[in-house]
């Protein structure tokens, strides 16, 4: 009788917890990402690389196990085209500075830097005006204009690298050490172009830029990657960086003491200074167009179904190059085979839930992040959904190989509501938020999903790294350490099942499965926050 009554309390307790976790949501299956993550980072897709074989086979095999999930396609499609060009530049030998104080003769490579991201095959810059704009920033929230009063039409901008807080003890001006996204080039290209400038050329600086001058030299130089643009006339046709001691060379021929005119520049009210100075240099460019694609799929909202969750995770990599002991294939097992093992993880799952989510959940895998994001800009300059209708995104970029985490580190804390809800989720799995703990570095601005931030959709990048669960935070510190001197971007950022723990695969993954689920059955809309440089 006890045992009858007991079995009837039971099955009356299951009934009830089903019904009740009716919208809990589904768990990750380990095997399943186990095999996803070996596929992908397998030596049969040649690391990944846009363009090659290896995207081919890459492309066809996320395609193949989406559509095999019953997966729906996005506008009509698995993939979506994204047409970028490869521009191989050829520098002039020397850039020549006219000074008060005569020329100055500079050497390529060494001394300066210039290339092109318009479409124009030679391009002869004669005697052009250089004027030097402080940090070649415009931002209305801080009442801050590098260019005020300035037609910049014909001339060269010379700004520093970084922004004015940088360096400073006021951690509230701009963002103290922190670098804001006004500070990264990528901006100071944007912003060369709205200027109209004939020429943008960044004083590099190793503390400000956060790496050395080699780093310059060997990211731009040889091939570099593009979006190709339908009509770049208006864009300033020649970016590029100079070396400091050539910009103290420079200033001091031109009359201005380089240190007192930096500080200067990080004063509000700074005015831009004309240098006296005209600068010549030649480029010519070759140009060999391609298309790379991202690959998507969805699962359609039972209730909602015109609001939209995007995952992402980029799926390529370096492919082939440069043998390091014997190996020349560049495998990218964490960068970012993790990542896109993780969310193809995610999409299963959700596939085989049984109730649809109320809203439609997007997967995402985007191409060529590794040379400058293009797969995921692209996707936000020509979005297959609504952006306004984008709920937020949740991005993967290299997921840890060692173990679970006590921590789950949010990189770019602060900036919208999404942190409050991955705090509560994060809090269920027992774990703790942190922020970027090198923020600095601006990795914020450096992974996919800076690419819906910048269109005003609320993003979330992070993972656990701080404090490894059973080994603490020293173990989760060397491995870090380890992997950066060791591994990364080389041929042996590999997967090894022997070694990997894939508990923080499966900790970071539900986590992101858990956030996406709460948000795809709810009306939640994710925010940003006041003082964020980023709104809808
Ligand atoms: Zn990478």
């Amino acid at each position: 009788m006890m045992k009858y009554c007991l079995s009837l309390l039971l099955l009356l307790g299951l009934l009830v917890s089903c019904t009740n976790e009716k919208k809990s949501a589904p768990q990750l299956d380990q095997a399943t990402a186990q095999k996803y993550m070996a596929e992908i980072s397998s030596d049969y897709y040649e690391g990944r690389r846009p363009f090659t074989r290896g995207e081919k086979r890459t492309v066809e095999y996320l395609k193949k196990e989406i559509q095999a999930m019953g997966l729906e396609p996005v506008a009509g499609s698995y993939t979506q085209d994204v047409p970028l060009v490869e521009i191989v530049g050829h520098q002039g030998e020397t850039m020549t500075l006219k000074t008060q104080n005569g020329e100055m003769i500079l050497e390529k490579n060494e001394d300066f830097v210039v290339h092109t991201e318009g479409n124009q095959a030679e391009i002869n810059m004669e005697d052009a005006e250089m004027v030097f704009c402080g940090y070649g920033i415009v931002d209305k929230s801080r009442n801050w204009n590098d260019f005020e009063g300035q037609d910049l039409k014909g001339k060269v901008a010379v700004v520093m690298i970084n922004d004015p807080g940088f360096g400073g003890e006021d951690s509230t001006f701009f963002k103290g050490d922190e670098m804001t996204y006004s500070g990264r080039w990528t901006y100071k290209y944007e912003e060369a172009n709205r200027q109209g400038a004939v020429g943008l050329l960044i004083i590099h600086e190793t503390a400000s830029a956060g790496y050395p001058w080699y780093v310059i030299k060997s990211s731009w130089t040889g091939t570099l990657l593009g979006i190709k643009k339908k009509d770049t006339d208006a864009d300033c046709p020649i970016k590029g960086w100079i070396s400091r001691d050539q910009a103290i060379a420079l200033f001091e021929n031109s009359g201005l003491d380089f240190t007192e005119t930096i500080k200067s520049a990080r004063k509000p009210g700074f005015k831009a200074l004309p240098l006296n100075a005209t600068c010549s240099v030649s480029l010519k460019s070759d140009f060999k167009e391609d298309v790379s694609q991202n690959v998507l799929g969805m699962i359609k909202g039972s209730k909602y179904p015109e609001e939209y969750i995007i995952y992402t995770a980029h799926w390529d990599h370096l492919g082939i190059s440069t043998a390091v002991e014997g190996d020349s294939i560049y495998n990218g097992a964490l960068d970012n085979a993790s990542g896109v093992a993780a969310v193809m993880s995610i999409a299963k799952a959700f596939s085989e839930e049984g109730n649809r989510p109320e809203r439609s959940i997007i997967f995402l895998f985007v191409t060529a992040e590794e040379q400058g994001l293009f797969g995921s800009l692209y996707y936000a300059e020509n979005p297959l959904v609504p952006l306004d209708k984008t709920v937020c995104n949740l991005n993967m970029d290299g997921v840890n190989p060692i173990g679970a985490m006590k921590d789950f580190t949010i990189i770019g804390l602060g900036n919208s509501t999404m942190d409050e809800i991955a705090e509560e989720e994060a809090k269920k799995q027992g774990r703790y938020i942190l922020p970027d703990p090198d923020p600095s570095k601006g990795y914020f601005f450096r992974s996919d999903h800076f690419c819906f931030v910048k269109v005003g959709v609320p993003a979330l990048y992070g993972e656990g790294g701080y404090e490894h669960e059973e080994k603490g935070v020293e173990y989760a510190k060397e491995y870090k350490e380890l992997y950066l001197e060791k591994h990364y971007h080389q041929p042996s950022d590999e997967f090894d099942p022997a070694t990997w723990n894939f508990e923080g695969m499966m900790q970071d993954g539900q986590l992101y499965l858990n956030i996406g689920h709460r948000l795809a059955n709810s009306r939640e809309w994710p925010e940003w926050k006041e003082g964020s440089a980023f709104s809808r």
